[in-house]
């Protein structure tokens, strides 16, 4: 079982980075997205792989599922 030791050691430090982008992509605090990286650890990269990334139609730049307009080129998108 050691072997699997460092990539989830690996996988549980990426964690609160994973939180992080999870958590702006969904529109919550940066705050909350470490915090639920830390104690969610790897579940969180599960969550980040099967959450549909909603992208701007014009600049393919992430935007949070209750957006109605891109923050970066400022296009309207249609809701959710
Ligand atoms: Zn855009």
């Amino acid at each position: 079982m050691e072997f699997l030791l460092v990539p989830v050691a690996i996988i549980w430090l990426l964690s609160p980075w994973l939180g992080l982008r999870l958590a702006r992509a969904k529109g919550y605090s940066d705050a909350a997205g470490c915090i639920g990286g830390i104690l969610l650890g790897p579940l969180v990269l599960l969550m980040a792989l099967m959450s549909k990334k909603r992208l701007c139609s014009a600049c393919k730049s992430p935007v949070p599922d209750s957006a109605t307009a891109c923050a970066k080129c400022g296009r309207d998108l249609p809701p959710a």
